[in-house]
């Protein structure tokens, strides 16, 4: 099963943690039954127990852990056995999807924590070398129109914060047809970036001075010529057209200025990647597409996702997968950064996990897309990912629209 795995207590409860919620939301909430382990939702239910005192919690061991969740998916598999209503389906996407998000979670734990890359990538993790495609330079242009931004029913399992598309009007607009690499985004850091106060905001600024940030949080100095990244435990040269990963919504946002380019709104965001143009009036189509390609499910050769590549690959990378616009990647290899706060669509209604989006509107940025290390059933393109703006931790990086 790949490299030895070395739990300690943060990765040990985030496991127990997602067996918690599947026993919460299926066997305990939908069909009723009593907890497992009694003092459960002490140690594992997110929105009570605290951040800061997680780690201290007297967790089962390893062996408890895997145990528990045997446990419980043995009984959810007792209950699929028979037949399942449109209401216990629910809860049960939901805890597939709730169980997705904390396996790419625990990539970038590994990333953060300095561990081994993760299992069945073998020891290096590397991304395979016909991924190493190249850049992918250049702006698409998307005509102006009415845009509708959120999902529909017909986008199946959706979350609250996705309902409902809803009309909103768009100017043309030009948006790179790949993110921004690491080489684009090493000149903003060799010209001085970090150190020039005109190309950050003032919460931005304040960010970079609290931290002493010159360069991205895992890039090392430059030296004899070459730029290099810590990769897990490992120091390697960074590949310059691979997009830049790990840099933070404010480091996003310094680099626009620097460039001057700005980040897409999640409405232009969306209409590049599943828009189309309506061909008699040049005008942007409000029909969508399921992904950037069309209908067909994603293939590692249109997105890299579920680890296909076991990392980033090159920009130029996945051809198969641009959108009718040009735009390639816009789906899977890292999360981008977006212009837009993340805010409740008009009407909207808190779904039965009623802490999943509701206590963080207004105080994060959204991204779109998905990551190497994100699910399918994640990466959809309506789905709205939310972080703090100085969180460097995450696969995130950006692309960015001409300022006109
Ligand atoms: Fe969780």
């Amino acid at each position: 099963m790949g490299p030895r795995l070395d739990i300690v207590n943060p990765v040990l409860w985030e496991i127990g943690h997602v067996g918690w919620f599947h026993e919460y939301w299926t066997l305990r909430h939908v069909h009723g039954r009593a907890p497992l382990i009694e003092r459960g939702d002490r140690l594992w239910d997110s929105s009570n127990v605290p951040h800061a005192t997680r780690w201290q919690l007297d967790l089962p061991d390893r062996a408890g852990t895997f145990g528990y969740l045997a446990d419980v998916l043995a009984r959810q598999e007792d209950r699929l056995a028979g037949s399942v209503d449109e209401d216990a389906r629910y809860f049960y996407e939901l805890a597939i999807r709730h169980e997705d998000m904390h396996v790419e979670a625990l990539t970038y734990s590994r990333q953060t924590l300095s561990y081994a890359p993760p299992g069945g990538l073998g020891e290096a993790g590397r991304p395979e070398a016909g991924a190493l495609a190249g850049s992918w330079p250049g702006d698409a242009a998307v005509p102006g129109g009415t845009w509708r931004l959120g999902s529909t029913a017909a986008d199946g399992f959706v979350f609250d914060n996705e309902k409902w598309a809803h009309e909103t009007a768009l100017a043309p607009f030009r948006i790179a047809r790949a993110p921004v690499t690491n080489a684009e985004f090493a000149a903003f850091v060799e010209d001085g970036g970090y150190g020039t106060r005109a190309f950050w905001s003032d919460a931005g600024w304040d960010w970079r001075q609290r931290c002493n940030a010159e360069r991205p949080v895992y890039w090392l100095p430059k030296r004899d010529g070459v730029w290099a990244a810590r990769r897990y435990r490992d120091v390697e040269e960074l590949a310059p057209h691979a997009p830049v990963v790990f840099v933070n919504w404010f480091e996003a946002d310094a680099w626009c200025r620097w460039a001057g380019r700005r980040l897409p709104n999640e409405a232009e965001w969306e209409a590049a990647a599943i828009g189309a143009p309506t061909p008699d009036t040049a005008r942007l189509a409000a029909g969508r597409r399921r992904w950037p390609w069309g209908d067909a499910p994603p293939t590692a050769a249109r997105a890299n996702l579920d680890f296909a590549f076991g990392g980033p690959v090159d920009v130029a990378a996945c051809a198969a997968g641009d959108s009718a616009f040009g735009c390639r990647q816009m789906i899977g290899n890292v999360w981008e950064w977006t212009a837009s706060d993340f805010l409740p669509f008009a009407g909207f209604a808190a779904d039965p996990y009623k802490d999943y989006s509701q206590p963080w509107f207004g105080t994060r940025k959204v991204l779109r897309g998905g990551g190497w290390a994100t699910s399918a059933r994640i990466a959809r393109p309506g789905y709205r990912n939310f972080f703090t703006p100085d969180r460097a931790d995450v696969l995130a990086g950006f692309r960015t629209c001409a300022l006109l």
